[in-house]
């Protein structure tokens, strides 16, 4: 279902405005969407945001394949994509779904079609029902029978009642939509900046794909869309756009983010405005890894970007301060790492034991000028002993004073005061704290 421009123009207004309201009461507003089930994982407004990943293992080596995987859904991913580009990985994604499912680990797998998907999806149907969806790039289904291979991908959606995502991309725009609107462009009085047509051309291109994938027999409830450019301005713009055209379910996501601090800083700029405005129903973060490096890392970004925007919680948060002149060691430092080391290392036992526990928050802090108010208002707080500072450092429970630490054991004895809050807080007989 596709919303006409003129219709939208009052709306988004409305919109922007009721969005700003909420925004001020309950902070977070979804826009609403149809409601996807992917392999078991819904994807829309009425559920968590979705944080998916993509290997980059050759899928023909399901080993490797399946390994990676592995690592990605032990670090959160949800729903993980590979790479379908030759019969060998067509052939190879079964035997991934089966390594996987030995081990227990039901992550639906999503098939990434470039150019040849309309063959192999058709030729190796064990392939298109292991898949629990296909990601489809409008510009990359072939250059001559574009529409015809599209629709033969779709047929094979329908007829395995897999959903898509329609994933446009910007580096491979239809280049042959791109041309026509250029061409309208230049014919009116007043042209848009060429960036503009082409924005608004990555926009057409996902809705027009949809539309046709619906005449197909496609439900629209089977229809997810993303639009990834790789600049932060433009990939609010198009998702803004596309926002107000539809309800389908939007895949966010900066293209080709770049390299660590670069990569995290950019995707992070690009995607927050967008969530906090309720925009987006599943994230991934396209980090490129350093050789040989944790391929993971896209993960625990997409985490920390939504616990930060405080739209999901998934471990315990350590606020730690700065550091100043106030500060005359590296212990406030030390603490908090180890306190955020310790906290990682625990959530696997204590996710499970102690329900609640991720929304616990512990502050760290250097001295006492910031320091008890942070702690006090965090679960757990301390305020470590600055320059001139008593060497003492209190300790805050639940916004009270609950003790004051000294001495060499006091990274020690606030691990113990952590581990008992959580204990007795989280635990079956939480109730009974006093
Ligand atoms: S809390 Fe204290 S040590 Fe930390 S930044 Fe503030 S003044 Fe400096």
């Amino acid at each position: 279902m596709i919303l006409e421009q003129d219709d939208c123009a009052g709306r988004l207004q409305n919109c922007i405005l009721f969005l700003r309201l909420a925004s001020s009461v309950s902070y977070w507003t979804r826009r609403q969407t149809f409601q996807v089930n992917v392999g078991g994982v819904m994807i829309g407004s009425e559920h968590p945001l979705v944080i998916q990943s993509m290997t980059n293992t050759d899928t023909a080596d399901t080993d490797a394949t399946a390994e990676q995987i592995k690592e990605l859904v032990t670090a959160g991913s949800e729903i993980v994509r590979v790479t379908v580009n030759t019969v060998e990985a067509a052939k190879g994604v079964a035997s991934i779904k089966a390594k996987l499912m030995e081990e227990g680990i039901s992550v639906p797998l999503v098939g990434d079609f470039h150019y040849n998907g309309h063959l192999l999806l058709t030729q190796h149907p064990e392939c298109a029902t292991a898949l629990a969806k296909y990601r489809i790039n409008p510009g990359n289904v072939g250059s001559k029978h574009r529409d015809a291979n599209f629709q033969k991908i779709i047929k094979v959606a329908v007829s395995n009642g897999t959903p898509v995502r329609i994933g446009v991309n910007w580096g491979s725009l239809d280049q042959r939509l791109l041309a026509d609107a250029m061409d309208t462009n230049a014919n009116r009085n007043e042209p848009k900046e060429s960036e503009e047509v082409v924005i608004d051309t990555i926009v057409e291109s996902a809705l027009r794909s949809a539309e046709l994938a619906e005449k197909m027999g496609l439900a629209e409830d089977m229809i997810i869309l993303s639009a990834k450019v790789s600049a932060a301005p433009e990939l609010l713009n198009v998702y803004r756009k596309l926002a107000i055209r539809c309800r389908y379910p939007l895949h966010l996501g900066l293209t080709e983010a770049g390299l660590g601090l670069k990569g995290i800083v950019a995707t992070t700029a690009a995607v927050s405005p967008l969530l906090i405005d309720g925009i987006g129903d599943t994230l991934r973060v396209s980090l490129t890894p350093l050789p040989h490096g944790n391929r993971a890392e896209e993960v625990l970004v997409a985490r920390q970007v939504l616990q930060s925007l405080q739209i999901r919680n998934f471990e315990p948060q350590v606020t730690s301060c700065p550091g100043c002149g106030r500060t005359s060691s590296t212990l406030f430092q030390e603490m908090a790492l180890e306190i955020q080391d310790h906290i990682r290392d625990s959530m696997p036992i204590w996710g499970e034991t102690y329900p609640g526990v991720e929304e616990m928050t512990v502050a760290v802090m250097g001295c006492v000028v910031n320091g008890p108010g942070e702690s006090k208002q965090a679960s757990l707080g301390i305020s470590l002993p600055g320059n001139a500072e008593d060497p003492k450092a209190p300790v805050y429970v639940d916004g009270k004073h609950d003790c004051t630490l000294s001495g060499d054991g006091i990274v020690g004895d606030f691990k113990k005061i952590l581990e008992n809050y959580v204990t007795t807080t989280y635990g079956k007989d939480s109730d009974e704290r006093v």
